[in-house]
């Protein structure tokens, strides 16, 4: 039986409920606790994210190599500012950043899927609590969903950018927000999944490619970047467009495009913005 995404709408329209439903009694089961407990366990996971989301928005917060640092700042303070995204996404965005640089700095993050791209669901989460006036437990089916379909994806295909490139990494985190997001606003599975194959299609192909090999440039924008993704992933779901591929198909397809990248591109720090000459100097400076 294949943890995927035939099987748990099979399984969503069997029992006349929607996938976190599915997937908090599934790990309530696998774990052998009860499904309170795990409630509880997820809130801790919630806190969390919700602080890192918050925690570099005014104080600026700087890497532990230092290269990198301070952007969550600058665009919270700039949010107000006349803007092309305006002052919800522009927020957001900012938290995406804020996590990103908690990690970077070795601070206290969930990695979700990885600590690269920890910052998507955090701001998704964060911003869909703010826009809906929801309390912190009524993210948890947005949490399940979003882990379903994690799952999904690490076990049919991989979530590390070694193997299958940032797409593998921000791809898979903008999925997992863009179905967790589009349960919390009332989507069926069918649309949670049609979110997640759009914010995997957006980014399919994109490399892997960290300056000197630090989790932070071009890892932090990709953070930025997919949680827009996640928006808007979640918002064409819910306005009712279909993926003409379904989930499983497209995680196969990333898989196979990852496989086919060159190892250059598969976090060595050898290819694409790591390999340029700015990159170089900077990998000089700071190594
Ligand atoms: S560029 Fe590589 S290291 Fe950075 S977030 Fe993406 S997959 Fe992770």
């Amino acid at each position: 039986m294949h943890f995927n995404a035939e099987w748990i709408l099979k399984e969503c329209e069997e029992k006349k409920r929607p996938i976190s439903d599915f997937f908090r009694r599934y790990e309530a089961e696998n774990a052998e606790m009860t499904e309170d407990a795990l409630d509880e366990e997820m809130l801790k996971v919630l806190e969390i994210m919700k602080d890192s989301a918050n925690q570099a928005l005014e104080t600026p917060t700087f890497s532990l190599s230092g290269m990198t640092g301070g952007a969550a700042a600058k665009v919270w303070s700039h949010r107000k500012e006349q803007s092309l995204l305006g002052e919800f996404v522009l927020g957001s965005v900012a938290r995406a950043l804020s996590t990103s640089e908690v990690n970077a700095s070795m601070g206290k993050i969930v990695a979700a899927p990885t600590a690269g791209a920890a910052g998507i669901l955090p701001a998704a989460l964060a911003g869909v609590q703010e826009k809906m006036g929801l309390e912190l437990s009524d993210l948890l089916p947005g949490l399940y969903t979003a882990g379903a379909i994690g799952k999904i994806i690490a076990q049919e295909a991989t979530i590390s950018g070694a193997d299958g490139g940032c797409q593998a990494e921000c791809g898979a985190a903008a999925s997992m927000a863009a179905a967790g997001l589009t349960e919390i606003m009332g989507g069926t599975p069918e649309e949670c999944f049609h979110a997640a194959s759009f914010a995997l299609i957006h980014v399919m192909g994109l490399v892997c490619d960290p300056i000197a090999g630090f989790v932070e440039f071009p890892c932090s924008l990709r953070n930025a970047s997919g949680l827009v993704n996640a928006f808007i992933s979640a918002d064409l779901a819910k306005a009712g467009v279909k993926s003409l591929v379904p989930f499983d198909e497209v995680v196969d397809s990333m898989y196979q495009v990852g496989r086919s990248m060159p190892e250059t591109l598969r976090e060595t720090a050898l290819g694409g913005i790591a390999a340029t000459p700015t990159a170089k100097k900077l990998e000089e400076e700071y190594l």
